[in-house]
């Protein structure tokens, strides 16, 4: 459908003519689909929706205080990263060589947009200053011609014949330059400045430039391809056309070169592609990227490629945390042909179909959040509740597993169970580490993430507001009519399934409040000033409540939240008869830190009867909803050399057990951990 862009959005959507010739609009959403005639909802501006209590207050908090300022430090001491020395160099205020990952210069972006997001809410002069200094350095590291990767001007530094641009497509300079885009988009939203904005500007016209005259082997270079989402989200900022065009050409080029491969999903055309395959990651941006594209194109057969991806990933590839990425190494066996020499290799890829192990599950924290930003995306086009669920599982699971508590150690991989009796090292830590030497992408990844979920919190439509994800915060807003907007919601979600909404100011005309009902609630009820409304509160959808609101109106919407067993499907061969436990959107497992001394995850069974009991507790300062009951134990534990034996249940016994929410494992020291436990019927 398409949808009238002066009467859609919030705020008014003005242009003004801006730098480098450019209009620039005035929406200040993190993803701004207020103008995007192929989106049914919009977003609200950053900045508007602040936290208030609870858990998201509490993980903002840990952000602000501690997340952005130890990244920050890691990321500008030379002798831990190279990430932000690499730009002093490039820029000549320092000599030396270029260290670390080819996309350390991407990693460092999205450091900055994380700092960014967190000024639109407090503001902080600090960090606005801290802002203009960094930017200052970026725009002296870039090329006359726009160009910016330090890998490359450094080396142009030191001979400038030995460098080149695009020279290997594992330079990662798309994805580096994608990341500038948005952080300059988001700075601009953030603070009203164009001085990132700018340097994006002149990049994005390289890379128009760049493919206008490009090889198809050249325009390959879409490694990891943040730079789809990048450049759309430019063309919603500067309306150039141009960056349209350009973000419609990266999809149809894609495919089209010799020797393309399902890691990088390019061995065939993306609208010819009917599973998801290879590197997670990569194909997570390339589906948020695309459905980008599909928002301002309302290109149908986008649509039909990404309703594919979805299918095939939600109902046959993605953990039940909402990780994405089963395989460290794999290969496509469909890729080419069956001869053992051409089958394509992947890496920190989808598997097979309801291939799903567990210990060595790969997960990368930046493929789950990659998983958030698609179906972000895909809740904007269409409106439709089942993109906020995946997404909320994602965030509460396997996104926010990524980051300690404390918000300073990260992991790379997010497995669904541990043991250090496995007898073979995997290649990435389980014990989270402040800094991750080969590929520190995911940490600020993470904490953007963290810094931004206020702006996923509610979208708008023409007819109302609707609730995406819930938390204690205060709304304060412009309708696009002028009217304000201002409501207050408590909860303690999602620890707790009730949210109560209060009208601090309402607009003069009806208006509809979508509240969404998660996939996993069932017998929701709602109030609205204490009487039960004739709502049908169905699982997995908004439920619409419109009438003329007035202040001090309130609402109560319920969302039952029993503690659930969840089995898999039967051909995840890896957890036949086992249960992961699971309340509300939170997933739980059990870790070794709360076992008696000598007793091992491994012999612990979740009787089909169990009775749990919710009981708050606190894990490095942070209030964290357990959950005990009584479990089996076998106690003949010794596996020593042996594979097989006879089943007993010779020293069987119960005892009390305490699992806590998965995103939480390992931080109490270093412990075994598993998610999916075994059934006693
Ligand atoms: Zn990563």
């Amino acid at each position: 459908m398409m949808k009238n862009v002066m009467q859609t959005g919030l705020g008014i959507m003005l242009t003004i003519a801006g730098l480098c010739g450019q209009a620039i609009a005035q929406n200040k959403a993190l993803v701004n689909t207020s103008a995007s005639p192929y989106a049914k909802l919009s977003s609200i501006d950053m900045g508007n929706v602040t936290w208030t209590e609870g858990f998201w207050a509490d993980r903002f908090q840990v952000c602000r205080d501690s997340m952005i300022p130890n990244l920050w430090k890691v990321y500008t001491d030379a002798n831990v990263s190279h990430s932000y020395k690499n730009f002093e160099i490039a820029a000549g205020l320092d000599t030396g060589s270029h260290a670390g990952p080819p996309f350390h210069d991407g990693d460092f972006y999205k450091l900055f947009e994380a700092v960014a997001s967190m000024y639109s809410i407090n503001h902080d002069p600090k960090l606005d200053a801290l802002m203009g200094r960094t930017i200052a350095v970026i725009a002296k590291a870039q090329r006359a011609d726009g160009y910016i990767h330090t890998p490359t001007i450094i080396a142009e530094r030191q001979d400038p014949k030995k460098a080149k641009a695009f020279a290997d497509r594992l330079n990662f300079e798309t994805y580096n330059l994608g990341h500038l885009m948005t952080a300059g988009c988001v700075h601009y939203r953030a603070t009203g400045k164009r001085t990132l904005l700018n340097i994006a500007i002149r990049a994005t016209d390289y890379l128009y430039n760049f493919y206008k005259t490009a090889s198809p082997e050249l325009a390959r270079n879409a490694i990891c391809p943040s730079h789809y989402m990048g450049v759309v989200e430019m063309y919603r900022t500067t309306r150039n056309p141009k960056y349209l065009e350009l973000s419609k050409n990266l999809i149809d080029i894609r495919g089209l070169m010799q020797n393309g491969t399902d890691d990088n999903q390019d061995r065939i055309p993306f609208r010819k592609q009917t599973k998801a395959m290879g590197h997670a990651v990569r194909a997570n941006y390339l589906f948020a990227g695309a459905a980008d594209v599909y928002a301002e194109t309302g290109d149908t057969t986008l649509l039909h490629t990404l309703n594919l991806m979805w299918n095939d990933v939600v109902n046959r590839k993605m953990y039940i945390t909402g990780g994405c990425g089963a395989l460290y190494d794999g290969v496509s066996p469909d890729g080419t042909s069956y001869d053992p020499n051409e089958v394509q290799k992947v890496h920190q890829a989808y598997g097979r179909d309801y291939q799903l192990p567990n210990f060595t599950a790969h997960n990368e924290t930046c493929a789950n959040i990659g998983n958030v930003l698609w179906n972000w995306r895909m809740l904007q086009a269409t409106a439709d509740a089942k993109y906020a669920d995946v997404m909320e599982l994602a965030l509460y699971n396997s996104v926010l597993s990524g980051i300690s508590l404390n918000g300073k150690n990260f992991l790379y991989t997010n497995p669904l169970s541990f043991s250090d009796e496995l007898p073979f090292q995997q290649r990435w830590s389980k014990d989270r580490v402040g800094y991750i030497k080969l590929s520190n992408c995911c940490p600020p990844n993470v904490v953007r993430t963290i810094a931004e979920v206020s702006d996923y919190a509610y979208s708008v439509s023409d007819q109302g507001l609707y609730f995406n994800l819930y938390g204690g915060n205060v709304l304060n807003t412009t309708l696009e009519d002028g009217s304000t907007l201002k409501l207050a919601q408590e909860t303690a979600y999602p620890w707790d399934g009730r949210v109560s909404i209060r009208f601090e100011k309402a607009p003069a005309k009806s208006y509809s409040l979508f509240l969404r009902i998660p996939g996993w609630c069932a017998g929701a009820t709602l109030l609205v000033n204490g009487k039960p409304m004739s709502v049908t509160l169905a699982a997995g959808s908004y439920a619409e409540v419109n009438r003329k609101w007035k202040t001090g109106d309130r609402v109560e919407l319920n969302l039952p939240m029993p503690v659930k067993l969840m089995e898999a499907n039967p051909l995840v061969e890896e957890i036949r008869n086992q249960v992961a436990v699971k309340r509300g959107p939170v997933v739980y497992c059990i870790e070794s830190a709360d076992l008696p001394q000598n007793q091992k995850i491994f012999n612990i069974a979740i009787p089909a009867q169990a009775n749990f009991t919710t009981e708050s507790i606190r894990i490095e300062n942070t209030e964290i909803m357990s959950l005990t009951a009584k479990a089996d134990v076998n106690n003949k534990t010794n596996w020593n050399n042996t594979l097989y034996r006879e089943v007993s249940n010779a020293d069987k016994k119960q005892v009390n057990i305490r699992l806590i929410p998965y995103f939480a494992w390992g931080n109490r020291g270093h412990v075994d951990m598993e998610t999916w436990l075994p059934l006693n019927r």
